[in-house]
């Protein structure tokens, strides 16, 4: 028996994202031109920027003079460590949040009361988008703290009227232990940390199969198709991409319908854009390009153009549930990620997808790359199904040659490729750590 039940009726904060296109341009352009205002009224950098280039806000006429306006990349907020980037006084401030900064000074972000209002909205309608509705037990295992993610999609559930376990991150055990009793229908974390629940469960004798849960709203890291074909697989869930991040507002600004075609943007809050990474010229829907997301609602901490790093592409064709909203293609890559081994690119995500179709794998790996007599080497570790670990030599090296000859044929580099036994890798209870660059350490 499947476990989706019917389309829920839809709530009315999602209308929203069925808006006529005319409409939906006419409340950007509105919202843009004073945004853009404030940040040049409130934000000495965006001012400043803005001066060099002899631009002012009277110059956004329409929302293609959005190309105009500079961009703004992460050492920008890094450089205004902590507040040097907000539009409101701190009296008016009523949530911080902020990175970890193990990669550096951390960046902090700041929200109003009507930003957590928004954001919340945000959030509400990501998870109408995944028909959860009111009556769902949503497990919230994103980490709640500085983090945005834990909090972002607890206000979001509670919005939407969904009864929400604010249970956090780590303590697998607990956390299967609270799916089952408690009847949980969705949860919410990184797909690598779902992988390893799935696993913890199987362990204790708990088949998610056999569980109520029906719905996964997953995010924080990149992930492929293959992925999501294999999670689905093993826990009988439908596995949902989200899409965010703290510089724009957290999770909740794209998230993908019950089609799963790729997250629909809330564009009437969030202003995507495609550029060239090299040039930063503007590209067309349906070319691939770094996202450029601007924020049409902010007020503690306005956006402008911020680049994501996350390479893409914006598609507007009709998506069978009817959104006007554009979709994002799922985002497998950051150019932050690229690995350059032997004067080759390489991300991650194309070796996911190709040691995932090849048959005996689990969706278990790791990526080491490391330097020896001068030349760049890739090793690739991967967990085999306890069946094929113990079967005959045999079976063991066609998988080995499987593998092999699958991540060439996508990268064109020669991996040596590791089997090792279910469970041997490290397990992450939040974003996995795929790569060991041992060339940086
Ligand atoms: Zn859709």
């Amino acid at each position: 028996m499947s476990k989706q039940t019917q389309v829920p009726p839809m709530h009315p904060a999602s209308a929203m994202d069925f808006l006529p296109p005319a409409q939906l341009q006419d409340i950007q352009l509105a919202r843009l031109q004073a945004m853009v205002q404030r940040a040049f009224d409130h934000v000495a950098l965006f001012r400043e920027r803005m001066d060099r280039r002899g631009v002012t806000p009277a110059d956004v006429r329409s929302l293609c003079d959005i190309a105009l306006l500079p961009f703004t990349v992460k050492n920008d907020l890094r450089d205004a460590y902590p507040f040097g980037l907000f539009a409101s006084p701190l009296e008016e401030i009523v949530r911080f949040h902020a990175s970890s900064g193990t990669t550096g000074t951390p960046i902090v972000v700041a929200y109003t009361q009507e930003d957590v209002d928004d954001w919340a909205r945000a959030m509400l309608r990501s998870f109408a988008s995944a028909g959860v509705h009111r009556g769902d037990i949503i497990q919230n295992a994103y980490g709640y703290g500085l983090f945005t993610g834990g909090l972002g999609a607890h206000y979001g559930a509670e919005a939407l009227g969904a009864s929400v376990i604010p249970i956090s991150g780590s303590n697998t055990d607990r956390q299967i232990m609270v799916m089952r009793d408690f009847g949980v229908t969705v949860i919410c974390c990184t797909p690598s940390y779902f992988l390893h629940l799935i696993e913890r469960g199987a362990e204790l004798g708990v088949s998610f199969k056999d569980l109520p849960l029906r719905t996964g709203v997953f995010g924080a890291e990149p992930w492929t198709e293959e992925m999501r074909q294999r999670i689905e697989a093993a826990s009988g869930i439908k596995a949902y991409d989200i899409y965010g991040l703290s510089e724009i507002v957290g999770p909740g600004v794209a998230m993908e319908c019950l089609h799963q075609a790729g997250p629909h943007v809330f564009e009437d809050m969030f202003y995507p854009e495609i550029v060239d990474p090299d040039t930063g010229t503007v590209l067309p829907d349906g070319t691939e390009g770094e996202l450029v997301l601007t924020t049409l609602c902010k007020r503690a901490m306005p956006m402008i153009r911020y680049r994501t790093r996350d390479i893409t592409a914006l598609t507007g064709a009709p998506c069978a549930c009817g959104r006007t909203l554009r979709r994002i293609l799922r985002i497998g890559r950051r150019s932050d990620d690229m690995l350059i081994i032997r004067g080759i690119n390489v991300f991650p995500s194309q070796v996911e997808a190709a040691l995932l179709k090849v048959e005996g794998t689990l969706p278990h790996y790791q990526i080491v790359v490391d330097r020896a007599k001068g030349l760049d080497t890739l090793e690739v570790q991967v967990e085999v199904t306890p069946e094929l670990f113990s079967d005959t030599v045999g079976a063991m090296e066609q998988l080995h040659a499987d593998i092999t000859h699958a991540i060439a044929s996508v990268t064109g580099l020669h991996a040596e490729v590791r089997l090792v036994a279910a469970r041997t890798l490290l397990r992450s209870e939040g974003k996995a750590a795929r790569v060991v660059d041992k060339r940086k350490l």
